[in-house]
This record gives structure tokens, C-alpha cells and sequence, in this order.
């Protein structure tokens, strides 16, 4: 049994909600984390925790030598979309270079299995609605384009070297631990449900609807969202199939229904009970119409299925965490991250 697991980007907002699993569930963590984006406040005690980068081969060979590591879960990398169109460079080095150096290393330390958070942005503009795992994969960004290539430096690793991978496509990560301990903060939030909540608590003036005109329903764009306790439940099913000998294998993470913007933003007036403005405004570039999961095979063959996602348990526990948390991480403590 796998007990002793490398979280890289384990501050980050995916990776702090799975390490508080993990822990839960008994695993030993220990996380890297070069906090470029990521909060070590967001880390529970019982965690040991290295500063430091996933390129960095002797921190790396040394961890995994020294925790005895027997499985990593790899969040690190860049992911913001309009980012990555601004900078590919950028994000082929951080993301596709870096763990490129990372499998590398681990496989020197004698590491075989990890779990990889990829994502929907893969599937670019799906021609199918539920998207399937076996959809054409052409991303339309240089994100979705840096974590398919990681997928298939995977697929090399795995036929060349017998590294062992699970690849984790989520689609809309949402919501917060449900008690708001732990929660999303990006510097630069670009996410529909964080923007709505911090208008909502009048850090922003109005919410702006990104096209009107799409071939939905209502004509706003409808995404799969699924609650982060239940992505963070993912990658431990996702460690149990690793250790059950599962050796490369991709899964969409999602729920197999969507939400369009305007009921998002519906649900979260509802919960907030706070009537925030909602301006109607043109289209933002690279949204499909409609992004929502198939996920049977998930279900299936790692019997995992969402116990959280439900919109309004998303929305409530975020909002929890935004009341409770203003400012992010930043505003609870004097000395910074
Ligand atoms: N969106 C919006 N207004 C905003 C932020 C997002 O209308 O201020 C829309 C966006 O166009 C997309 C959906 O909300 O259709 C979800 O966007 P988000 O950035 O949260 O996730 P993405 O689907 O891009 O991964």
C-alpha cells in the first residue's frame, strides 16, 4: 500500500484541498512548493513542506530519497489561460520543460507512479457534448497545449521507462473545504465563482457576463463544475488504482451536467442573498459554447463519483471561505503568503 506521497503544488488551491485528504486518510505528505502562485498558509501542520522548484533535480532526488516517496500527485505548473496566450514561452517552460526535469528526477529517486492534473482545456472546442475521454484532443491555448504535451511525455515514460500515470482532466474545479478553511486565492482571479463572490462582497462593482450570444438556452456558456473536495477525492482514487497496478490511464473529472453563467449567477444571489449589478458584455476569446464531462469511466474503474458538486454546495462553501476570508490567505496573517 502506498503510504508515503509527494504533493507537488500542494499549496496551491487543487493541492492544499487534496493534502487535507490525504491527511485525513492517513497518508504521510510532504509537499514541494515554490509558491510562485501557491500559500503555505493554506498547509496543515502535519505536513512537512519543502520550498523549492520541480526542476530542481537534487532537491527533488533528495526528497524523494529522504521521505522515502512512493507516489507523487503533480499540481505545480502555471494555469491561467489568457496568461499563457500572452506568454507561451512562459508556460512551455514552466509547465512542460519543468516537468520534464521532474519525471526525470523522480525516476532517478526510483519513483514509478504519479498522478497528473491535466484538464479540459485539452479537448479545445469539443465536437461532442459529453466529451469523452477518446474526443480528439486540440487545444485552442498554449495552456490545454503545455499539459497535452505532458500527457504524452507521460505515455513515453510509461512505454519507455514503465512509469506508472493516471492523468486527471477536470473540468470547472469550484468551492472550498465546506467549513471555509481553505479555499481559492489567485492574485489575478479570472474564475466565474470567486469574481461573483467578491462582488458580491463589494471588492468588485459589477459582474460581467462574457457573451450572451452562444448556442445554449439563456446564450451564456454552460461548464461542468465540480466541487475541489471532490477533485481532491479523484486523485486519491486515482493513487489506489496506481497501487493497484492501473499503469496509464486518462479520466474526465467533472459531474456530467453544466450550469450556465446566468444561473450561476442566479444561485449565487440566492445563497448570498446579496443582489450584486450583472452587466451583459461581449464574448471573452477561446470559450466553447458548452464544455460538460462523460464520466463513466472514472466511475467505473476507480468507483469514484461527486458527493459534493452540487452548484449550490460549490457556491455556499466558497462564499464561506470568501466571507470568512476577505483578502485570501493574505488578510489572516502579517507576514505575507
Ligand atoms: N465568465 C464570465 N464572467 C467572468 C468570468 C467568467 O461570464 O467574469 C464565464 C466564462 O466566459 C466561462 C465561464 O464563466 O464561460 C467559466 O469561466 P471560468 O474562467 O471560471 O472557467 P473556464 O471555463 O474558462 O475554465
Amino acid at each position: 500500500m502506498i503510504n508515503n506521497v509527494l504533493v507537488a503544488g500542494g499549496a496551491g488551491y487543487i493541492g492544499s484541498h487534496t493534502v487535507k485528504c490525504l491527511i485525513e486518510k492517513g497518508y504521510k505528505v510532504v509537499v514541494l512548493d515554490n509558491l510562485i502562485t501557491g500559500h503555505v498558509k493554506s498547509l496543515d501542520g502535519e505536513v512537512k513542506y519543502y520550498y523549492g522548484d520541480i526542476a530542481d533535480r537534487g532537491e527533488v532526488i533528495n526528497i524523494v530519497k529522504s521521505e522515502k516517496i512512493e507516489a507523487v500527485i503533480h499540481f505545480a505548473a502555471s494555469s491561467i489561460v489568457h496568461d499563457s496566450i500572452q506568454h507561451p514561452d512562459y508556460y512551455f517552460t514552466e509547465n512542460v520543460a519543468k516537468t520534464n526535469r521532474f519525471l526525470a528526477s523522480l525516476l532517478m529517486g526510483g519513483v514509478d507512479k504519479i498522478v497528473f492534473s491535466s484538464t479540459a482545456a485539452v479537448y479545445g472546442t469539443p465536437e461532442f457534448i459529453p466529451v469523452e475521454e477518446k474526443a480528439v484532443a486540440k487545444p485552442v491555448n498554449p495552456y490545454g497545449v503545455s499539459k497535452l504535451m505532458i500527457e504524452q511525455m507521460l505515455d513515453w515514460m510509461q512505454l519507455s521507462y514503465g512509469m506508472r500515470y493516471i492523468v486527471l482532466r477536470y473540468f470547472n474545479a469550484a468551492g472550498a473545504m465546506l467549513d471555509g478553511s481553505l479555499g481559492e486565492d489567485h492574485l489575478d482571479e479570472t474564475h466565474l465563482i470567486p469574481l461573483i463572490l467578491k462582488t458580491a462582497l463589494g471588492q468588485r462593482e459589477a459582474m460581467k457576463i462574457f457573451g450572451t450570444d452562444y448556442q445554449t438556452a439563456d446564450g451564456t456558456c454552460i461548464r461542468d463544475y465540480v466541487h475541489v473536495l471532490d477533485l481532491a477525492e479523484a486523485h486519491i482514487a486515482a493513487l489506489e488504482g496506481l497501487d493497484q497496478g492501473f499503469k496509464r490511464e486518462v479520466y474526465n473529472v467533472g459531474t456530467g451536467s453544466g450550469f450556465s453563467v446566468r444561473q450561476v449567477m442566479e444561485q449565487a444571489k440566492r445563497i448570498t442573498n446579496i443582489n450584486f449589478l450583472v452587466e451583459e458584455s461581449s464574448r471573452r476569446a477561446g470559450d466553447p459554447d458548452v464544455l460538460v464531462a462523460k464520466v463513466d469511466k472514472i466511475q467505473r474503474d476507480l468507483g469514484w463519483t461527486p458527493r459534493n458538486s452540487q452548484l449550490e454546495t460549490i457556491i455556499q462553501s466558497a462564499w464561506e471561505w470568501h466571507r470568512k476570508h476577505p483578502l485570501g490567505y493574505r488578510g489572516d496573517f502579517d507576514a505575507g503568503k
